[in-house]
């Protein structure tokens, strides 16, 4: 399934790479020194944690105001048509997006501003879908991971996303049309326990048929909830991504919210970095991942950043 003009993760297919849990990011209070060997030179990425507006804050207990996130060069997500060379790293700083470890290259433009977006139509097959060949972004994520109010905050309206959730469309795959040129895509959620075992099956083999088909999909947007561990039925959705070379953006939800460490709750930089090292070995070079919060809106502008590039991109090859 070689889809000309994807952009595909190179991969590995090795199932004994030992999964390696070390921490590498860390609060600027904290340790900054690598707990692993490294051999290529740091990056330093700032992580904005802005105060909250409204939502659902019952199980948080503190704000942070920056967060310093260091990433190594080799986990980085450097775009087609960018480079970054050792040397570099100075330069390279500059240019990856606040709270990810994606790196900004020539083809991010002015463009990336949400100026109109319309809901376009719900398809219950693939082959339903918009044929006009614009390019497009999937999101996709359990439910309840924030999904709606993601595709809210992008668009900067309120309630754009409750279309997907009318009764009849929430199993469908949703095409909001963008500024008149672009796809964003609501997919049918996962992991939804109250849905018949049939009913899961049958989301799954649709959405599974749309990201293996869909000619004119430049990325998959992975959601996580960084509020809490991984989950295995989230860890398993990212390897097949991966495995079946389907490009995908890893997109932290809820970073806003900070679990209490006396209870046990991870802060959201150090489940970010946990999911990633349990998918790493399905990844030849590092997937793009970006932290955001729909409460402070967190990660809007680099997502829609990280957007333009690759459909920037996309467009010219
Ligand atoms: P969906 O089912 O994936 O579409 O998820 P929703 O967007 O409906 O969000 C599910 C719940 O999570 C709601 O109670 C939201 O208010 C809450 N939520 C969504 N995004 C965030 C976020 O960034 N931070 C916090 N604290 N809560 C969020």
């Amino acid at each position: 399934m070689l889809l000309h003009h994807r952009l595909l993760p190179r991969m590995l297919i090795s199932s004994s790479t030992p999964v390696n849990t070390s921490l590498l990011l860390h609060r600027t209070s904290g340790c900054p020194s690598p707990t692993r060997r490294i051999l290529s030179p740091w990056c330093t990425a700032l992580s904005h944690v802005a105060a909250p507006q409204t939502i659902d804050h019952s199980d948080s207990d503190e704000l942070l105001g920056e967060v310093q996130v260091q990433l190594p060069l080799d986990r980085l997500f450097v775009p087609p048509g960018a480079s970054v060379s050792a040397g570099d790293t100075e330069a390279v700083t500059t240019r990856v997006l606040k709270g990810s470890n994606i790196v900004l290259g020539p083809y991010a433009r002015g463009d990336a501003n949400v100026i109109a977006a319309d809901f376009v139509k719900s398809s219950v097959r693939p082959d339903d879908c918009p044929r006009d060949g614009l390019p497009e972004f999937a999101l996709v994520g359990r439910s309840n991971v924030g999904k709606s109010s993601l595709l809210n905050s992008l668009v900067r309206r309120k309630r754009l996303a409750l279309t997907s959730k009318k009764p009849g469309k929430t199993q469908c795959i949703n095409h909001f049309k963008v500024n008149d040129s672009w796809y964003l895509v609501d997919l049918p959620g996962y992991g939804y326990a109250a849905a018949p075992q049939e009913a899961r099956t049958n989301w799954d083999e649709f959405t599974r048929n749309y990201f293996v088909s869909r000619e004119n999909l430049v990325s998959v947007f992975l959601l996580i909830d960084a509020s809490i561990p991984a989950k295995k039925i989230d860890l398993d959705y990212a390897s097949w991504l991966g495995q079946n070379k389907v490009p995908m953006t890893l997109v932290f939800t809820k970073c806003d919210k900070r679990k209490k460490k006396k209870n046990g709750g991870k802060r959201p930089e150090e489940n970010v970095e946990n999911f990633q090292s349990l998918i790493r070995e399905y990844f030849e070079a590092a997937p793009p991942w970006i932290m955001t919060s729909s409460v402070t809106n967190q990660g809007r502008d680099e997502i829609l950043l990280h957007m333009s590039q690759l459909r920037n991109y996309w467009l010219k090859h």
